[in-house]
């Protein structure tokens, strides 16, 4: 049986968040099984269940923590559905996608992008800046010749419906860049290998009609993601300009290292989010990792969803919120 069947068949749809997954509406679901080694553990945000299903599959290859988490945010970034990651998400004010990406490993390297055009893995991008060079971030201009050098080839990124959804936007919404409160659909991604070895990524196109050159939390390590193999991870998505200002993934790890489940320090640090008043109705979800494998993940308002492959399921949950 091939590695996707043998997965699907192993998926369950979590109780405290029975939701329909599409892709997988027509597979019958058999008994769980377990994994063979069960402290490989997966998490991601939203309903990617392909994302997932890739990232899985280097685990259960014995692969590492690092390669999963890159195979597996790979997919949105090279899906023209996905309108907030890579190919196919809405571009900025000027017609122009823009993309932002990070990634964290085991031993507390990290590597990021900003700001960059035409170049459809970000992610792995930012984990060549992470092995290759002697910095942490390169941006823009200068992460699209570094790109190019490593083999990454230039593509035009805009697709025609994110074109046309620009356009209408244009026409609607008087040149400013909107604050949506509504659905995201960056992917931070965290995995624990069957080593125990902790990593994470984070990537997005960032705010749909952002002003040029605008970056959000997503790359930005500390705030859209962080990994301390001693502790946990923790990544997030949502308004990056309010992530950014409580450092959101670094606070959870911080409050996870002091003894805290990882659920509640994603609760505890939505709470923090909301003293800021100036973006109105803006939406934020956290999701964690920590070193014992245990799972957390919540949103500030009701329709945050985040999935997880633990133990031989896969199960996506809709997350509690502080706003009902
Ligand atoms: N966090 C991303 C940003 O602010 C947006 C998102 O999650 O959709 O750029």
């Amino acid at each position: 049986m091939n590695d996707r069947r043998t997965f699907f068949q192993k998926l369950i749809l979590g109780a405290g968040g029975l939701y329909s997954l599409n892709l997988l509406e027509t597979l019958s679901l058999m008994k769980t099984e377990s994994i063979k080694n069960p402290s490989r553990k997966l998490i991601a945000t939203w309903n990617n269940p392909k994302a997932i299903q890739a990232a899985w599959e280097v685990l259960e290859k014995n692969g590492n923590a690092l390669d999963a988490v890159e195979a597996g945010a790979r997919i949105p970034e090279a899906d023209p559905k996905d309108t907030s990651v890579g190919y196919g998400g809405l571009p900025d004010r000027d017609g122009d996608v823009t993309l932002d990406a990070c990634i964290m490993d085991h031993l507390g390297r990290s590597g990021g992008v900003m700001f960059v055009k035409n170049i459809m893995h970000p992610i792995s991008v930012a984990r060549l800046v992470m092995e290759k060079t002697p910095h942490v971030y390169l941006v823009g201009e200068g992460a699209e010749i570094f790109a190019e050098a490593q083999g990454f080839k230039k593509e035009n990124l805009l697709t025609p419906e994110a074109k046309k959804a620009w356009k209408d936007w244009l026409v609607r919404s008087e040149y400013k860049p909107k604050i949506n409160s509504e659905r995201h659909d960056t992917i931070g991604i965290l995995a624990m290998d069957g080593e125990g070895k902790l990593s994470g990524a984070c990537t997005t196109s960032g705010l749909a009609f952002k002003m040029k050159g605008r970056v959000g939390d997503s790359p930005i390590i500390g705030s859209g993601l962080f990994v301390d193999n001693e502790v946990g991870c923790a990544t997030g998505t949502g308004l990056g300009e309010a992530v950014i200002r409580k450092v959101g993934a670094f606070s959870i790890v911080e409050m996870i290292r002091n003894g805290m489940h990882p659920q509640k320090a994603c609760e505890k640090a939505i709470k923090r989010l909301i003293d800021i008043k100036e973006y109105g109705e803006f939406q934020v979800g956290y999701i964690a990792l920590d070193k014992k494998g245990r799972l957390g993940g919540y949103g500030l308002r009701p329709g945050f969803q985040y999935i997880t492959a633990d133990e031989g399921k896969v199960v996506l949950h809709n997350a509690d919120s502080f706003y009902k």
